[in-house]
């Protein structure tokens, strides 16, 4: 049911203290079973994980509902994580991150997820921070890969097959044709090889 996870910061100190008041005041400005505003998990700054809201529950989080089918990043579609902290002003504490390494790639199997995206991909907004936001693709990497797909794809990037590596963090999902098409481009083109025509 779910194909994207979108992660959040919350522009806040990244307390376990923090992330309950949040549920409090959301629970007070739009009622105790609203959805709007709210995520599904949050990550204190010592590596604890909240759950709020049921995964099974569409999510008010990105400020974009879209469809439960759209294929760009909304509401409807995706997972909302906040990591608690202001990643604008400084990088995430090392145990924070590895705890939601462990949370997303739980969520990354248990749904099949086809991509990670910062809150900044799908409104305009600073979320989730300029330092949290660096990290998404080596978070890909990390929840997408085995070591021997890794380096599979460095070698791909080296040889020059695969000219985009950001584009292919997930190697579980097909290529299109445009893309089959731009690597064996490159190919012909590392080997100079002219096929003619
Ligand atoms: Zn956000």
């Amino acid at each position: 049911m779910w194909k994207y996870i979108i992660i959040h910061h919350s522009a806040t100190d990244g307390s376990y203290e923090t992330g309950l008041n949040i549920i409090k005041n959301q629970e007070k400005n739009y009622g105790k079973n609203s959805n709007s505003n709210a995520y599904h998990y949050m990550i204190t700054n010592d590596g604890r994980i909240i759950q709020w809201k049921p995964e099974n529950v569409v999510v008010g989080h990105c400020g974009y509902d879209g469809y439960s089918y759209s294929s760009e990043p909304c509401n409807f579609n995706s997972l909302g994580i906040c990591f608690l902290g202001n990643f604008e002003k400084y990088d995430v504490p090392q145990r924070e991150t590895e705890a939601g390494l462990i949370l997303i790639k739980a969520l990354v199997r248990k749904y099949n997820i086809k991509h990670i995206y910062g809150h900044r991909d799908v409104i305009s907004t600073d979320c989730p921070g300029k330092f949290l936001y660096a990290k998404i693709p080596d978070i890909e990497k990390e929840v997408f890969m085995n070591d021997w797909k890794k380096e599979l794809l460095d070698w791909a990037v080296q040889k020059g097959i695969i000219k985009n590596p950001e584009l292919h963090q997930n190697l579980d999902i097909p290529f299109t044709k445009a893309e089959i098409l731009a690597i064996l481009k490159n190919i012909l083109e590392r080997l100079k090889i002219d096929i003619g025509g």
